[in-house]
């Protein structure tokens, strides 16, 4: 169990309660194949809001925007 998770990119502590991410990120985990130089390898990378907002600015193409509706 992990109480505290780490934008990989800031550094940033995310509150986590309950197993719960109390605030939204990007996490990702990507197991890499064959075809890969990581073959067999999992990465996990969490990237918190305000690191994914540069990120994204960095893109050389636009990220694809989707409207979802609240079900909040
Ligand atoms: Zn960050």
């Amino acid at each position: 169990m992990m109480d505290v998770i780490r934008c990989n990119m800031c550094g940033k502590e995310l509150s986590v309660r309950n197993d719960i991410l109390m605030e939204d990120a990007i996490i990702i985990s990507k197991k890499w194949g064959y075809f890969s130089k990581k073959d067999g390898e999992t990465h996990r990378i969490c990237i918190c809001e305000d690191c994914y907002d540069r990120l994204a600015d960095s893109f050389a193409v636009p990220v694809q925007r989707d409207e979802t509706a609240e079900y909040m």
